[in-house]
């Protein structure tokens, strides 16, 4: 059997936003969006990355793409430095490696371009294919993604939120990439909806061995697509562990908070379920509380959680939570 092949890594990325500054141009005011995530993804699979708005999920995944630069750490692409490699010759190439598609299909293609010249597009940007074989990859990609040849010639208003989501799919897919960030891709669409674009990209993974990671809040669509997921709590990493575990066995206070909310689909069971109800806000990233960032919510806080940063520590294989209790 083949060894799972690393194809991206976060090392301590870190980014902060400063939000003022002093007439002489001093930090006064800080947002740490993102501290310290480390992070692996198989070559093939997908991460899940989960957790309550503000927890920073969607900023670690724009760094990781370039859109922000980290504040600190590295961001590694088959071992390649991405942020370096953005500064310099190279940028068009790691940049066609590492694709997104975005939370909003309404916001994110462009109202006056046709879906064909929206799919063409990337293609001509990075000069991989001659007008006539972007025509035939056009239709290709249509169809891959589940849209007919003819909607090429149509607008993006033509189209149902779930139909442009496939264009968007087909957008990213045009520059063959490797990995793709799934900012929310599902979060504007109707349930009935969300389940299809979800099977979509699962089989455009198996057809194309593509590596994802799958932003989201709902945590059952996370648990189908992800391999392994990733819960963050303001900026920083509070469970990590493969799938189907973190689902039967989540040991961190906040994963089994947000796991409690959960509906279950047989009434027995959803009647006996018990939700673990969070209370108050997330506390502002400008200043987080001392300690373990969960603690102004945690049920199971004692004195050591208000003095001490819990580290993420392995409890079993692949499985790491970051509280005092564990481990
Ligand atoms: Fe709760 Fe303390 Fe664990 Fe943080 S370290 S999750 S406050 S018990």
């Amino acid at each position: 059997m083949s060894q799972p092949q690393t194809l991206l890594e976060t090392k301590n990325l870190t980014k902060h936003f400063v939000t003022k500054r002093s007439f002489l141009g001093e930090p006064l005011a800080t947002v740490r969006a993102v501290e310290g995530v480390n992070l692996t993804v198989e070559k093939g699979k997908t991460l899940g990355l989960v957790g309550e708005t503000g927890c920073g999920k969607t900023t670690v995944g724009r760094t990781i793409v370039g859109l922000y630069n980290p504040t600190g750490g590295e961001v590694l692409l088959n071992g390649e430095n991405v942020h370096a490699t953005l500064a310099g010759p190279s940028a068009m190439t790691i940049r066609r490696k590492m694709q997104m598609i975005f939370q909003d299909p309404y916001s994110s293609l462009n109202p006056r371009m046709t879906v064909g010249d929206i799919i063409r597009e990337p293609m001509e940007i990075h000069h991989l294919a001659s007008q006539a074989e972007m025509k035939e990859r056009v239709w290709d990609l249509l169809k891959q993604v589940g849209l007919n040849p003819e909607h090429a010639s149509r607008f993006p208003h033509e189209f149902s939120g779930g139909q442009r989501q496939r264009v968007g799919i087909a957008r990213a897919l045009a520059v063959n990439p490797e990995f793709i960030l799934c900012d929310e891709p599902i979060s504007a669409l109707d349930v009935s909806i969300q389940a299809q674009v979800v099977n979509l990209l699962e089989e455009l993974q198996a057809k194309l061995g593509l590596t994802y990671i799958f932003i989201a809040h709902d945590l059952s669509m996370v648990k189908h697509i992800s391999q392994r997921v990733a819960v963050m709590y303001l900026g920083s990493v509070a469970e990590i562990a493969p799938s189907l575990h973190l689902y039967d066995n989540p040991l961190h206070p906040y994963t089994q908070a947000l796991l409690s909310a959960i509906p279950i689909a047989d009434p027995k069971l959803e009647k006996s379920r018990k939700r673990i109800l969070l209370e108050g806000d997330i506390p502002s990233p400008l200043n987080p509380p001392s300690g373990c960032k969960f603690r102004t919510r945690c049920r199971k806080a004692f004195d050591r959680c208000a003095e001490e940063i819990p580290v993420l520590k392995e409890v079993e294989p692949g499985h790491q939570v970051a509280c005092h209790l564990v481990g």
